[in-house]
């Protein structure tokens, strides 16, 4: 008798446990390593913040969860569940279609409990090291630490599949001048709540999710915010229904008296600069000889962002793709890995694997994309969905999830209606959605 497949999973959040559920339905061997001791990753709001709040200090003390307080999802909640378990109104719960975060958590703790994942997990056990058995093994040594006593473990494992999230390690604008900058300054992955902005005068850089909530929720106690934006479009002017919120080009340059100008010519006196600014990749106990790496943000070379050719199919890496349905994609991700770890699905040779990687890099940089927006799909993600669905032997992805995801996404786009959740026409997607789920033939 042939023993099954010993996979290692690293982290139990979103995607470690869609991968823990669909490595164990193939019948393989799954034990899941978690550094905290509660599932739910970045879902799991922690009130305490890094020891540095830029997060410069590589010896700071690191909290993983980036969310602040009131962050409700920025999907409606259609789309915040696995194709085959949905995102449920919980008895009691949050009615909203825009949960809060509590409720996200709650979903992933009875979608653990539902198919027996906690079982699998090692909690407070930090992986610190992975790393090929030998130079012509396939198999893993996985080192693991634990919390409690520091006692370290190694284990030899057939397959690792990395599912750590990327919304930790903050990811910084080079600015002129900053060194000498007096203000304080604060990257989004350590803000929680707004009362320490009472009164400030706030730059805030970035114009993704979190720029836009964030800037309004400070503006409630600020005297001033200010966002700064790369976006192409945007002119200096007052924001519309707001006293006290101005828009920007880019910040050009700091100076010791607290100056911050600005591309387009304005100026401010700041005594905060927030930096909205994204996050950077970041496998710190990964040891791949240089087969895998990260630079300017680009994790590669990775076969349709899972896979490196070279050690395919023994590591994986889940929810590496940005700005995406991401419990949708995680779980095809996640299904497709579990069926070619099991066998069930071959991958291309090595060679045309990479022969793909490049020609993707390639025609990234036809379209004017750099490199550091190598995982963003650029408005290609139902293709890519529907590819992984094709993988894993399911149907393609319902039409109406991909105008619900773009439908959701255009007010922070935009810049547009501040409060967006609350505007949903729920009428107008609950017909969709059921138009969508009668038979077409009739
Ligand atoms: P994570 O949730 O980060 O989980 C990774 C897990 O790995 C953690 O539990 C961590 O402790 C563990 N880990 C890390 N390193 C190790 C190690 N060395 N050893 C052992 N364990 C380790 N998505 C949406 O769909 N909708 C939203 O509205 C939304 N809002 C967001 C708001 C914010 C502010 C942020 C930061 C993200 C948001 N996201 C949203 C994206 C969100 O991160 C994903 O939904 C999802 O949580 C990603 O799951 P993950 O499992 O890939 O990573």
């Amino acid at each position: 008798m042939t023993h099954p497949l010993r996979v290692a999973v690293i982290g139990a959040g979103v995607a470690g446990l869609a991968a823990a559920r669909s490595l164990r339905r193939e019948g393989l061997d799954v034990v899941v390593f978690e550094k905290s001791n509660h599932l739910g990753g970045t879902w799991s709001y922690d009130p305490r913040t890094d020891s540095d709040p830029v997060g410069l200090d590589p010896n700071r003390e690191v909290v993983h969860t980036s969310l602040y307080r009131s962050l409700r999802t920025n999907l409606p909640r259609q789309l915040m569940g696995f194709l085959d378990y949905p995102f449920p109104n919980r008895n009691n719960g949050d009615p909203r279609t825009f949960p809060g975060h509590e409720e996200v958590l709650w979903f992933l703790n009875r979608f653990s409990d539902e198919f027996g994942l906690r079982g699998l997990t090692r909690f407070g056990s930090e992986v610190v090291r992975v790393e090929l058995v030998s130079e012509k093994s396939d198999s893993w040594v996985v080192e693991s630490r634990r919390n409690r006593d520091s006692v370290l473990t190694r284990e030899v494992f057939g397959a690792v599949v990395v599912c750590t999230g990327h919304f930790t390690q903050p990811r910084l604008p080079t600015i002129p001048g900053i060194e000498k900058w007096p203000g304080y300054q604060i990257h989004s992955h350590n803000y929680r709540v707004p009362e320490p902005f009472q009164g400030q005068i706030v730059v805030v850089i970035g114009f993704a999710s979190s720029a836009f909530d964030i800037s309004r929720e400070i503006a409630k106690v600020a005297k001033e915010v200010h966002i700064a934006t790369r976006s192409p479009d945007v002119k200096v002017m007052k924001l519309a229904n707001h006293d006290n919120m101005w828009q920007h080009k880019m910040v050009k340059c700091v100076s010791e008296d607290r100056l911050v100008a600005f591309d387009d010519g304005s100026s401010v006196y700041a005594d905060v600069l927030f930096y909205c600014t994204g996050y950077k990749y970041h496998f710190p106990f990964l040891e791949t000889n240089g087969i895998v790496t990260i630079e300017d943000n680009r994790v590669g070379p990775l076969y349709k962002h899972v896979f490196p050719p070279a050690l395919a199919p023994w590591l994986s890496f889940i929810g590496i793709p940005e700005k995406e349905v991401i419990f949708q994609m995680t779980e095809l991700q996640c299904k497709w890995v579990a069926r070619v770890l099991s066998g069930k699905v071959l991958l291309p040779t090595e060679k045309e694997m990479m022969a793909y990687v490049e020609e993707y890099y390639q025609q990234m940089e036809k379209d004017g994309f750099p490199k550091h927006m190598t995982h963003y799909l650029h408005f290609k993600e139902i293709g890519y969905c529907n590819w992984l669905a094709a993988k894993a032997g399911l149907p393609p992805i319902e039409h109406w999830r991909d105008e619900m995801y773009l439908e959701s996404i255009k007010p922070v786009l935009l810049g547009l209606q501040d409060n967006y959740r609350d505007q949903w026409d729920d009428a107008h997607w609950k017909a969709i959605i059921k138009d969508a789920s009668l038979p077409q033939n009739v």
